[in-house]
């Protein structure tokens, strides 16, 4: 039994995904401050490489191997299994990642077993037996701080809010039997695709070279193409690049996009309107080329280079390929 669970998310390669890291971490430091126990879940044909990746974060995971989650839709099919799991007396918080998969989970989870969720945790505190969570809400115009009115509840943790951590040692693996029919309707999977331009994704990139609207169009991207290259990074991209079919929308950072928190996030061309920057925010280093001093990146970068990007941009490649040899 766990006061707190967290949610292990399965990568197309058997992998525990990225995000599990961090809300294992996130869970695990709440947990230790309150004095509860946390454990994690993992729900997957092959549960084993995941499950013993998760128990480098938390002190017991169980293994939950379920051949159903790799031919139907997996956030069913694990809910189902969860909420067989979970004990109905106890006082118990469920963390996921705010991410698709943990997103679906929650919503299923919670339809399932009539718990209240709160979405995109930036941080959460213990007080009087329970989780209060701090949320950013309206594109990251408010933060809120909630909590449960009862004993139970599900948590989705925003991408890159915290740093994973390893635990100090290593946890236990418990593998655990389905047991009992999946009675819930049966939503297959026809087919998995591989999204375009997603080499590097940039929600793991240590750098990523962000290009807007004042990129101008499909071509100026080549440029930031060349400059993420030269730079060892991936290509994020606003909006507005989005919405002008310039680049795909895997690339698209923001409130309708993807969270990041690189080490460097260089912004070309990008006005810094709210819903990119609730995306970017966290980026240890944020380095902005715009012509105009009064955009509002400005107020918010580590560094503003005033002027036309397709001088400054071709200016800095030159010299990231000589230093580069
Ligand atoms: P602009 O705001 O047009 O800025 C372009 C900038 O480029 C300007 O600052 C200009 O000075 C500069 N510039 C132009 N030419 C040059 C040049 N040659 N050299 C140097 N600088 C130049 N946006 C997102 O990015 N992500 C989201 O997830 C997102 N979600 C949204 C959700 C909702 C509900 C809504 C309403 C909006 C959302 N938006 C999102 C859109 C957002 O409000 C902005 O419209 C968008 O971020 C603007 O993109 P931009 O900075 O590329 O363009």
């Amino acid at each position: 039994m766990a006061g707190l669970w967290v949610l292990g998310e399965v990568t197309a390669d058997g992998t525990l995904a990225r995000i599990s890291t961090e809300v294992a971490t996130f869970a695990r430091t709440l947990a230790e401050a309150a004095g509860q126990e946390v454990a994690g879940i993992v729900v997957a044909a092959d549960p084993t490489a995941a499950a013993t990746e998760l128990a480098t974060y938390l002190p017991r995971v169980l293994a939950l191997s379920e051949p159903a989650a790799a031919e139907r839709a997996w956030s069913m099919v694990a809910a189902e299994r969860i909420a067989g799991i979970l004990e109905p007396d106890t006082q118990e918080f469920m963390f996921a990642g705010a991410g698709p998969d943990g997103r679906d989970l929650a919503g299923a989870l919670s339809a399932m077993l009539g718990w209240g969720v709160l979405a995109n945790a930036l941080g959460a505190t213990w007080t009087d037996g329970g989780p209060v969570v701090e949320m950013s809400v309206f594109g990251g115009k408010l933060k809120t701080t909630s909590r449960f009115t009862g004993p139970k509840g599900i948590v989705t943790v925003r991408p890159n809010v915290v740093t994973a951590a390893p635990a100090a040692k290593h946890g236990e693996v418990e593998v655990v039997q389905a047991t009992g029919d999946l009675r819930q309707p049966v939503v297959r999977t026809v087919e998995r695709v591989v999204e375009a331009g997603a080499a590097l994704p940039i929600e793991e990139a240590k750098i990523i070279v962000a290009g807007g609207r004042g990129v101008g169009g499909p071509d100026g991207f080549k440029l930031i193409e060349e400059i993420a290259e030269a730079l060892g990074g991936a290509v994020g991209a606003t909006r507005a690049a989005v919405d002008s079919g310039w680049i795909p929308y895997g690339q698209q950072i923001g409130q309708t996009g993807k969270i990041v928190k690189p080490q460097l996030y260089l912004a070309l061309g990008i006005s810094g309107a709210i819903q990119h920057k609730v995306g970017m925010q966290t980026a240890e280093t944020i380095v902005a080329v715009n012509r105009d001093p009064d955009a509002p990146i400005a107020d918010f970068a580590d560094l503003v280079v005033i002027g036309d990007l397709f001088a400054v941009g071709p200016a800095l490649l030159a010299e990231l390929r000589a230093r580069s040899g």
